[in-house]
């Protein structure tokens, strides 16, 4: 391919049965940008249904796209795409991984990395620019992401950059992650690489990625994106009144004067932070306080930290010293969101906030991370104390097995319960390890009882054994239609920042008008309306959007910057941020409209994709579904009554109905159609899909 900005025109392919390396043309893929994009149409191309996950012929795609690299507000994530192990059918998948990995990909000259085969042994890949080897992962095999990673560090040098699997990924625990940076996992994906005998990949590059626009449009420009910016989750206001501040609400803006990382040395106040400010970006955000209360928050927190080009910093870097004097572990830990609440989730009878908590918390983080055990957004432990309370496990284990087990510890709220449990799982010791192992969906089939579990409130799961992600309490039916649509949890949080800015309803509903056509778009939280063709439009774009950034690459847990901090525009941010960026990289003229293009084709081909491998014409009926508690809530819990929480099943055929007219999909099935397929591009796919009888 041409040199054009952004990219670097070749694509490195790993063949690990064959040990072929071999270099393929970006500009083969470039109408699905990069990442998951890239990663769907290589499943699309050459995985063929009924390819199962952990067959060599599966392939397992990092995909970075086009910003990663180029210093684009928050442009450090990477893709990884494959048959999910998690899901029951092993239906494609995606998961995300951040830290600097995916920019030193592209300072090392590729676009994204293929891999595919199964190496007859352990072995690890060495990317050092143009050459790229397969070597011995012998010495690495059996350790933690930490070793592994330490080992290569010490073989090549410090400063590579190394996503590794642990002993979870390497023991095809469907419930693993891979590791890079210590506190970012792409969670489910582990063991597809351990099933290839891949124990990391390390990369060292020397490159750079070239930005098309002038240097001086192209400052501006990021000066112009940052002040969109507010805190994570694009909070725009902060929680609490400031004088700079015309309004205040619940965001992760949490900045205040008297708040501090408090085991900085010597301690760092994060203060005021105004909106102008955008030297202060990184303090916006105390994540500390937001995952382990304001108490133990502040007085375990060293820093914020994050992925490559990203000014929010959301990750939070502790200092525990009890981990290493009363669990034998290292006192220091990084992550966020639910690398920080994995441990807790093995627990319900933990004081939020308080010090235990923060000590379950934290050696929870640091024997995932260095297992590569993956939380599944805290399911499987929720199963695990729910059978374990209800007398299932008890009923089911062997008695020896139970009684090996240190239930006391757990009964005792005591983090050493930690040490047995992902241990136990990761090395799928006795019957539970190996079925806790498999995750929550393969549990269904083997106790009953878990599959009725899910199907209450209780157990916060949503179809397929997929553990809820922003679903209908954020946004009612946007939520909901969100969640039905992927093979995994949804992922998607392009709907929640722009619901959880913090600007009062009325701004939001203003700038919903705009966005989506009608104020009615946008209900007050918990409290939503009757289904609308507004809702559909901002379920589409939540989706549009929520794919563009996964194949861009740029981070979806904070933009778009649908709002913003600025009073000056009332609060407006500018939907066509992220075509003008691709713009100003590439130097290709990218209207807002081509770019959603794009996000429709990557949609389009995904629910083919999905349809094609479950063999299935009625998406509708068999793909798009919830759980019953999302319908039936308790009638005892009057706050998740209808009309707040609890969704209407009308309402959601209603919901359907509206989401695929604007999808082009057809309505009877939730089939993309043939004309909406040759639109986007997508001949070859309808043709597939046709002589499949799928669709017509
Ligand atoms: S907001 Fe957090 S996850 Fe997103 S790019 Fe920044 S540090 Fe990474």
């Amino acid at each position: 391919m041409a040199p054009l900005g952004g990219y670097q025109g070749k694509i490195l392919r790993v063949d690990l049965s064959s040990g072929k390396i071999t270099t393929e043309d970006t500009a083969k893929y470039k109408d699905y940008l990069g990442g998951t994009g890239l990663g769907y149409k290589i499943l699309w191309d050459e995985v063929k249904p009924g390819t199962k996950a952990w067959d060599p012929e599966n392939r397992i795609i990092f995909g970075v796209g086009p910003l990663t690299g180029s210093g684009s507000p928050l442009s450090g994530r990477t893709s990884i795409t494959s048959l999910f192990p998690v899901n029951i059918q092993e239906l494609p998948g995606t998961g995300h991984m951040g830290g600097q990995w995916g920019a030193e990909l592209k300072f090392a000259g590729w676009d994204s990395l293929i891999i595919q085969g199964k190496a007859d042994k352990p072995v690890w890949l060495y990317i050092n620019d143009d050459k790229v080897e397969i070597r011995d992962a012998k010495h690495l095999w059996g350790n933690g992401v930490f070793r592994a990673t330490a080992e290569i560090s010490a073989e090549v040098g410090p400063e590579v950059q190394v996503a590794a699997i642990g002993q979870a990924g390497e023991n095809l625990v469907r419930v693993s992650c891979v590791m890079c940076n210590r506190s970012h996992s792409a969670g489910g994906m582990g063991s597809v690489m351990g099933s290839k005998n891949l124990k990391a990949i390390a990369i060292k590059g020397t490159g750079a990625v070239q930005i098309a626009a002038d240097k001086k449009a192209w400052k501006d420009f990021v000066y112009e994106y940052l002040s969109l910016i507010g805190a994570n989750n694009q909070g725009v206001v902060p929680t609490t009144p400031q004088p700079w501040a015309e309004y205040y609400g619940a965001t992760r803006w949490n900045a205040q004067k008297g708040q501090f990382w408090g085991a900085a040395n010597p301690p760092v106040e994060t203060g005021v932070c105004s909106a102008d400010d955008l030297n202060k970006m990184g303090f916006r955000t105390h994540k500390g306080v937001l995952d382990h209360g304001d108490g133990p928050g502040q007085r375990h927190t060293v820093r914020g930290g994050g992925c490559h080009a990203c000014p929010i910093r959301c990750h939070v870097y502790t200092d525990v010293p009890a981990l290493e004097t009363k669990y034998g572990v290292s006192r220091y830990n990084a992550n966020t969101c639910i690398g920080n609440s994995f441990g807790k989730s093995f627990f319900d009878n933990l004081a939020s906030g308080s010090e235990i908590a923060i000590e379950a918390s934290q050696l929870g983080c640091a024997l995932a991370d260095d297992y590569g055990l993956w939380s599944d957004y805290g399911q499987f432990p929720r199963d695990i104390l729910y059978a374990y309370r209800k007398g299932i496990i008890k009923a089911k284990l062997d008695p020896k097995e139970y009684d090996s087990i240190p239930w006391k510890l757990l009964d005792a709220g005591d983090p050493a319960w930690l040490l047995d449990i992902m241990k136990r799982i990761t090395y799928k010791q006795g019957e539970l390890g190996k079925l806790f192992a498999d995750g929550p969906a393969f549990l269904e089939k083997k106790w009953p009882e878990i599959a009725q579990f899910h199907q209450t409130y209780e157990s916060s799961c949503w179809k397929d054994a997929h553990a809820k992600h922003h679903s209908n309490e954020n946004g009612g039916q946007v939520g909901t239609l969100i969640n039905m649509m992927y093979n995994r949890d949804s992922q998607c949080h392009t709907h929640s920042n722009y619901l959880a800015s913090g600007l009062p309803l009325a701004v939001q509903k203003e700038i919903g008008a705009e966005l989506f056509g009608t104020p009615d778009a946008v209900d007050a939280n918990n409290n939503y309306t009757k289904m609308n063709k507004g809702k559909a439009v901002f379920a589409k774009l939540s989706l549009v959007y929520l794919e563009l950034h996964n194949s861009l690459t740029a981070c979806n847990w904070t933009l778009p910057v649908w709002v913003s901090p600025r009073k000056d525009r009332k609060y407006r941010g500018d939907i066509a941020m992220e075509s003008k960026a691709l713009a100003m990289v590439t130097g290709e003229t990218v209207s807002r409209a081509d770019l959603e293009m794009t996000g429709m084709r990557i949609l389009h081909l995904f629910r083919a994709l999905t349809a094609r491998y479950m063999n299935e014409k009625d998406m509708r009926k068999n793909h798009d579904k919830a759980n019953e508690w999302v319908f039936e809530y308790p009638a005892d819990k009057p706050a998740l009554s209808a009309g707040v929480s609890r969704m209407d099943r009308a309402d959601i055929e209603l919901a359907k109905d509206l989401f695929y007219e604007e999808m082009g999909w057809d309505k009877a099935t939730g089939m993309p159609t043939r004309a909406t397929l040759e639109k986007a591009g997508l001949k070859y796919v309808a043709d597939e899909l046709a002589k499949q009888g799928l669709i017509a």
